[in-house]
Formats: C-alpha cells, structure tokens, sequence
C-alpha cells in the first residue's frame, strides 16, 4: 500500500484574507520554482476561516495544485448554533480536510475525545477528510506514559467508524510539547508512537485501514529536520504550524524527497 505524503501548514489565528491570498501566491510560486511534484507530496493550507473563501478562488481560479481546509468544525449539524460553522459549509466551500481535536482546542476549549469523534464524524459525513490530532503533554511523556495515553486518545476519537472511514482519514500525532516550542520530537520518538497509532488502527478496525490511513507528524517541523522524520516507515507527512507561515520554509518541508 502506498500513502501519499500530506503536508498540511496549519496557520492557527494568523493572516487576514488579504495576507492569505499573498503567502498562497507565493507557496505556489515557490513550490513551482523548486519543480515540487504534488503526486510525492500533498501540500494543504489550513487558514482561519475568514480566509478560506480567497484561498479558494486563488487555488481553484488559477489551478494551483494546493488542498485547503479548516481548522475546526462544529459538533452540529447546523441551525441555532450562533458562531459554529458546520462541516456543510465548509463542503461547499470545497475543503478537502479539517483538523479536529488539535491540542490548543483540547486545552483552550475542553474539547473531550468525545467531541472530536463528534466533529471528525461530522466531516466525514460531509465528504471532508478529518486531520484527527492526538498526543501527549509533557507530565505524560516524562511518566513514559505516552503511547498508552496516545492510543487511548485514538480510540475515543475513533470510536464508531468503520474500517473503511478510518482508512480515508488522517491521525495527527502532535506531542504537545514540541508544538511551537522549537523541541522537535527525535524521529524515532515519531515512529515509535506512529507505529503504536497504526498498531492500534490494525487490531481496533482491519489491517488493510491500518495499511492505508495516513499518520502525520507535528511539532516543531523545519525544511532542516523533515527529511529524517519522513525517512520512518509509519510517519506519512506532516503537520506544521509555525513554518508553514513562511513560504520559502513550508515548500522546503514539501519537498523533502
Ligand atoms: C501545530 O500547531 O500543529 C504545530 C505542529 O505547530 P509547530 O509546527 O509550530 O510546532
């Protein structure tokens, strides 16, 4: 089975919709410049949502070859939910992806395992591919406690889906305490808890979702530190904040092969 790579820069609250539209121009630009083969590697941009109707008409008005998607989705289906945006609209808007469940969403916002299930479920529902994220704090990681921790976040998320939505989606394992903090997990610490998640996928749905669901690595991830990290057999991409703010930088992470 082979996994197509996916690099997905999430730009968190940063870039209004006129700054979106000139970092995409110039990721496009640069991608191209370094002759970026998008059948080696997926790149997606994941702005705020207030940018996502530009980014959609520059990367579909002038073909550019990029995914976009969202940061977030609400938990309903839509109607009386002032301030949510549901997985329908964001459809229409044509993500292909949304992440759930990122750690600052878990903290900031108590999102439970339940909710991300909730909202992954959600945007499958709707056609959009899920970016679920998992991953320990710093306390659990020290306690050596961090697969048990990881997986159990797994299978929360997951609960409830067939093998084959679990094969379409993608798991983002994110250790909290190397996301934006310029500790970057070694990448052997990436495949050991990589290899646990899709470990897991094979006993909890079928070895072949197992086999095809895409498991990304975030925290931390630089053009100068990727190559290593995709060397491992159970890392298939990334999932960047900081750098992917930076054209020049996020195309560098693109083009790791
Ligand atoms: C993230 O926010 O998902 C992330 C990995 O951030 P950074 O790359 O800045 O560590």
């Amino acid at each position: 089975m082979t996994r197509t790579p996916l690099m997905a820069g999430n730009w968190k609250s940063n870039l209004n919709h006129q700054e979106a539209v000139v970092l995409v121009q110039k990721l496009a630009w640069t991608l191209q410049d370094k002759k970026h083969d998008f059948a080696r590697a997926e790149v997606v941009v994941i702005p705020p949502f207030t940018d996502l109707r530009s980014v959609q008409t520059l990367v579909d008005g002038d073909h550019l070859g990029l995914g976009y998607g969202a940061q977030d989705v609400s938990e309903h289906d839509g109607g009386a939910y002032t301030g949510e945006i549901s997985a329908a609209m964001l459809a229409k808007l044509g993500c292909g992806y949304v992440v759930v469940g990122h750690s600052e969403r878990r903290e900031h916002h108590d999102e439970s395992d339940q909710v991300v299930n909730t909202k992954a479920g959600r945007a499958l529902a709707a056609g959009i591919t899920p970016i679920v994220c998992v991953g320990e704090g710093l306390e659990v990681r020290r306690a050596g406690e961090h697969v048990a921790h990881t997986l159990a976040q797994v299978d929360g998320s997951l609960a409830g889906f067939t093998p084959e939505q679990v094969a379409g989606l993608v798991i983002a394992y994110e250790p909290v305490w190397a996301i934006g903090t310029g500790e970057v997990a070694t990448p052997e610490d990436a495949q050991e808890v990589c290899e646990a998640i899709r470990g897991r996928v094979a006993e909890t749905f079928s070895s072949e979702a197992a086999a095809a669901v895409r498991i990304l690595y975030g925290g931390s991830v630089k053009a100068a530190n990727v190559a290593a990290i995709m060397a491992k057999s159970d890392v298939d991409g990334a999932l960047v904040g900081g750098a992917s703010l930076q054209a020049e930088e996020f195309a560098g992470i693109a083009r790791f092969y």
